[in-house]
């Protein structure tokens, strides 16, 4: 693979006919048969305008999903939809969430038809992104284990078969989105990457941790308000997670205050650096993107870097999101010539 292998943490808009544009968990529009094949299209759309852009690592722009958490969970046993509760995000903000009622378990693959349809339609490198066990916790009201440790045991597993079967139809990078990771520090330690292990444990193709700041909504970019000049909640997990067999760790690094020295302390792991800010519409220039890539090279090795976006695109507009990607691997684009190595 190329120097520098750009990709995006995750999604990317919807087209407007599948869902409504510019919305966060928008429901779908179509119905039935028509929304599985919209579902597909969309997805051919995504790769398109990511191999438009010269992206490297394609993923599937989180088009066959309408939430990075809940869709899965909508798939498991044990879990009621209906009787929903409203509990608080991360500490951060109120939704209303299905609730564990009974022992949590897997019918059937979730994404892995999705999966095998992306595969066919590109030899590049593809990714695919799972929740993580404990943001699964996170995103529900659990009647029936009341232990969050022993929930996310249960999900690591679940995760585990998933993300066995999305190997085997040829996904080469497997992420997990733990954006819970940045809140609860000390369950993250006692048993959060620790579940993480079990989720790939025995799985041959790399695999991702994604941790950021979240979204651009307002409870997101409140909260970011509130954390003062310098973000150092990575500092917390970092050396644990060094430690642990995640090959590639995915961060938030583009207008954040995390100081970028931190990455010292995952020295040795793949990065994918966050050079794209998404809670914004201004379009990254070049340049911007190659001095946040230039600034990381101080503390990650170069064949480790891997420019990405902080977090997911799906709330832009789908020419905000497209300059982005353009501006993504332009960026890389600058550095690797400044590597010598274009
Ligand atoms: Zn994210």
């Amino acid at each position: 693979m190329t120097l520098l292998p750009t990709s995006t943490a995750g999604s990317l808009p919807k087209p407007s006919w599948l869902a409504e544009p510019e919305t966060l968990w928008s429901p779908w529009k179509l119905q039935d048969d028509q929304l599985v094949s919209g579902k597909q299209d969309a997805l051919r759309i995504a790769l398109q305008e990511q191999q438009h852009a010269g992206i490297d690592i394609i993923s599937d722009g989180e088009q066959t999903r309408q939430h990075f958490v809940t869709t899965f969970i909508e798939h498991l046993n044990g879990v009621d939809f209906d009787n929903r509760k409203t509990v608080k995000i991360r500490d951060r903000y109120d939704a209303s969430v299905p609730v564990v009622i009974n022992a949590v378990s897997r019918q059937k693959s979730v994404f892995v038809e999705d999966a095998k349809f992306l595969r066919q339609q590109t030899k590049q490198p593809i990714k695919w992104a799972l929740p993580g066990p404990m943001t699964m916790v996170d995103t529900l009201y659990d009647d029936h284990y009341k232990s969050r440790e022993k929930l996310a045991w249960e999900f690591a597993k679940i995760l585990n078969e998933e993300a066995k079967e999305l190997e085997a139809a040829g996904v080469d990078i497997i992420q997990f989105d733990e954006p819970a990771f940045n809140v609860f520090f000390d369950e993250v330690n006692d048993w959060g990457i620790a579940c993480l292990e079990r989720a790939i444990e025995g799985l041959k193709c790399e695999t991702a941790v994604h941790i950021c700041y979240g979204y651009g909504i307002k409870a997101n970019t409140d909260w970011k308000e509130s954390l003062g000049s310098e973000w150092r909640q990575y500092e917390e997990i970092f050396p644990k997670l060094q430690a642990s067999n995640i090959d590639i760790i995915s961060l938030e690094c583009h207008n954040s205050r995390v100081p970028t020295e931190l990455l010292e302390l995952v020295r040795g792991k793949k990065v994918m650096v966050g050079a794209i800010d998404v809670a914004t519409n201004h379009i990254e220039t070049p340049e911007e993107v190659a001095d946040t890539l230039r600034n990381v090279l101080k503390y990650v090795d170069a064949d480790k870097l891997y420019p990405c976006t902080n977090c997911g695109m799906a709330p832009l507009s789908r020419k905000v999101a497209s300059g982005k990607l353009a501006a993504l691997n332009a960026g890389a684009e600058i550095i690797r010539k400044e590597l010598g190595a274009a």
